[in-house]
């Protein structure tokens, strides 16, 4: 008509975007209310150009304990190119990772490029299905063009990226070895978590060579050298897999865990750069950023203990304790206290649902779509998952209609949401999420603060919860927060039960047009948990009719805003006085408060807020020496104790990761002193270094000369002076 763009040729094309091209055309010819009405709708809907990115993104992972946090770690000068396979996500992960073909091509990109670029070689990481599938031919391309490519064949025995299907056709990793090795390859490595596994008539190819994934970075720097084709094959299953099998009694569970000691801890994430998991979990304490293992999380993989740190301890012969509910605090038996809520829709309502793979969003998806069968209505639900079992988001489209046969559309429309259920705020905040909401959209949102697998690589990351509840709002009509995770954790000990209370929420928010009575009876059909999730569901639309007795479990929330700023600089230097005279003597513990006091006198009154805490911090952290004797306090302290049994059942033994200055040698791997592990017999040591604390820089203390202790020293005497 006009010679303007009427649909753009790339991105995307739906329905709402046509609807209104045709629509608008259509309002010249007849001028109808009705249409100009629904027009009007359209035209409300958040518009793609106008949404920002949310202030954080929750893009996929691999699991806690997968083999390709290890196996896709390439040395430096080096770099890789991905292939189809969860391990396509090391290119997110600064992994010198990037560009990938399609399934088969795998390394075939190489070939063409190789003599065009001044890079010598690169390695080409390749799952095992995709090698049976067709990968071998790429790598006979390869040997036949004479490239200089080392392929990593990660052999992790299940097709993980599906939900762990096994392999097809017959394969395992000594008849790799034959095939490549028939196919002309020039070198062949295997490295693996368990170079024992083997039997030792197994039928490898000639000069294969066998070794512990601790030396996979100098394996890999050798096969960088060797002209030609070269494999590695890493052999590792896969942790998802592995955690099913054990489930399944299939495969043995190993009996020793993990666990952080948190007063040890002091927050560097070193150990989250060692093993990339996403077990490991930040932990917000008085004096920082500590490290946790979520133990439900940890697949026994053991790689985030392979840095140089003391607070790793072995817990042998230990079960994992079963969280206790607490649900008795709120009645939840029956509906009895709970208004009645107006349901039923006379034309199609839209839901968009979205949370964190393997958090069991799929699950209240289909119990939404059994609610609405029950109650005669008509549902659809589309679920976009992706990558999603890995941590990523999942959005589920769900649409009710009147008359199961009034279904008329199963994608929902741009601004076409009645409901954002965002069970993972960070979901809920995306992008692509908000694009379907509009003014007209009720959000209910789950305010539990979980960590992306960024924070495996920074450890500061913070959770911009408040500037991604900004984003919803800024897109959607009425926005509750609803701190469900919290709530499914204290009353049930299960935080999957979150979903369930968000459910219910939404339903008596009058968001979620189902009769309960449809609802429940879905929950019962699914047949998982029922008196659980029943509770929950309970739980969530008390927290929507009366949030003060669904949040008694909660406790108190937030900081006493009645609190002066003079009284929490005071207590802030209590605590930290306190705990220099516990750990350091009476001595430290006053020179902290004399310079306090000096700042205090030469720091104008009006400054002391903004100055003063900081200064306490900071004189602390100079003061407070985290050396033999700390360590040794921090292991015999009740607290210690405490913190073990809060996570684990039964009898067990300990075993203490440590790196003693006077016993440790270098690793030449690594550059650092090489961790040796204790039995219980140190905590005799610990008990008696702790109690000699007193010697410390003393003449006859012999830790006085360490590096550290000088730089202190130094640090203590400029701190002084300043
Ligand atoms: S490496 Fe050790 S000190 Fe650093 S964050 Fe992890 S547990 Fe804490
Ligand atoms: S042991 Fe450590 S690296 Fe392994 S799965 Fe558990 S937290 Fe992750």
């Amino acid at each position: 008509e006009s010679g303007a763009v009427l649909f753009q040729a790339h991105g995307r094309l739906d329905a709402a975007q046509i609807g209104r091209a045709i629509g608008e055309r259509l309002l010249q010819l007849t001028g109808d209310e009705t249409l100009a009405g629904a027009l009007r709708r359209l035209g409300d809907r958040a518009d793609d150009a106008t949404l920002k990115d949310a202030a954080m993104r929750r893009t996929p992972y691999f699991c806690a304990g997968c083999p390709h946090n290890t196996s896709t770690q390439v040395p430096d000068g080096s770099r890789a190119l991905a292939g189809i396979g969860c391990h396509y996500m090391a290119q997110w992960m600064d992994r010198e990772t990037a560009t990938f073909t399609q399934m088969g091509g795998e390394g075939a990109s190489w070939i063409g490029e190789a003599p065009f670029t001044s890079t010598d070689h690169v390695f080409q990481n390749i799952g095992d299905g995709t090698y049976f599938h067709s990968g071998l031919l790429a790598i006979r391309a390869c040997v036949g063009a004479q490239v200089n490519i080392t392929y990593k064949i990660l052999y992790n025995d299940a097709v993980a990226m599906t939900g762990g299907q096994s392999v097809d056709g017959p394969m395992d990793v000594m008849r790799i070895s034959r095939q490549v090795h028939a196919e002309g390859v020039s070198e062949i490595a295997v490295v693996t978590d368990d170079p024992q596994k083997y039997p030792p008539d197994a039928d490898w190819a000639p000069g294969v060579r066998i070794y512990h994934r601790d030396l996979l970075a100098r394996v890999q720097r050798e096969m960088r050298e060797v002209l030609g084709t070269s494999v590695i094959i890493y052999d590792q299953t896969c942790a998802a897999e592995k955690r099913r099998r054990r489930r399944r009694g299939l495969m043995e569970t190993p009996n020793e865990r993990l666990f952080i000691n948190e007063a040890v801890c002091e927050g560097c994430g070193d150990c989250g750069t060692q093993s990339n998991c996403v077990a490991l979990v930040p932990v917000e304490t008085d004096l920082g950023r500590k490290r946790a293992i979520d133990q439900s999380a940890c697949n026994l993989d053991y790689s985030c203990n392979k840095g140089f740190c003391p607070s790793f301890v072995s817990v042998i012969g230990s079960t994992k304790k079963k969280p206790v509910p607490s649900a008795d605090s709120v009645n939840l038996q029956s509906n009895e206290t709970l208004a009645s809520v107006e349901t039923g829709i006379e034309k199609p309502y839209s839901i968009i649902l979205t949370g964190v793979g393997g958090t069991g969003v799929v699950t209240i998806g289909a119990i939404v779509g059994m609610a609405a069968h029950v109650a005669r209505m008509g549902c659809s639900v589309l679920d976009m998952a992706g990558l999603a079992q890995k941590g990523g988001a999942v959005t589920s489209h769900i649409i009710l209609t009147p008359q199961p046969d009034e279904m008329t559309a199963t994608h929902i429309a741009d601004g076409g949401s009645d409901l954002l259920l965002g069970c993972d705020v960070v979901s809920a905040a995306a992008q692509e999420t908000r694009i379907k909401l509009s003014s007209q959209t009720t959000s209910v949102v789950n305010t539990h603060k979980m960590m992306t697998g960024d924070f495996t690589r920074d450890p500061d990351q913070k959770f911009p919860l408040d500037e991604l509840l900004e984003d919803i709002r800024s897109t959607s009509g009425r926005v509750s927060t609803v701190p469900a995770t919290e709530l499914a954790k204290r009353v049930f000990a299960e935080p999957l039960t979150a979903n369930l209370i968000m459910l219910g929420y939404a339903y008596q928010c009058e968001a979620l047009p189902i009769p309960h009575e449809a609802i429940e009876k879905a929950i019962e059909l699914n047949g998982r948990d029922v008196d659980t999730n029943l509770a929950a569901f309970r739980l969530g639309r008390k927290t929507a009719a009366d949030t003060a007795e669904a949040n008694a479990p909660l406790g108190r929330l937030g900081a006493n805003p009645d609190v002066s700023s003079e009284r929490l600089e005071e207590e802030l230097l209590t605590r930290r006085r306190d705990l220099l005279h516990e750990s350091h003597g009476p001595e430290v513990a006053a020179q902290l408060s004399d310079w306090v006091s000096r700042a205090r006198h030469s720091i104008d009154a009006c400054y002391h807020d903004v100055l003063i805490p900081p200064l306490i911090e900071s004189a602390f952290r100079v003061l407070y020496q985290k050396d033999e004797y700390e360590v040794a306090r921090l292991y015999t302290a009740p607290e210690f104790r405490k913190s073990l049994s809060e996570e684990f059942d039964g009898r067990f033994k300990l075993r203490v990761h440590l790196a003693p200055p006077l016993l440790s040698r270098m690793d030449p791997e690594s550059g650092r002193p090489r961790m040796r592990s204790f039995g219980p017999w140190v905590f005799t040591v610990f008990k008696v270094l702790s109690a000699l604390r007193w010697a410390r820089g003393k003449w006859f203390d012999p830790f006085r000369f360490s590096e550290e202790k000088v730089l202190q020293k130094k640090f203590q005497a400029d701190f002084q002076r300043t």
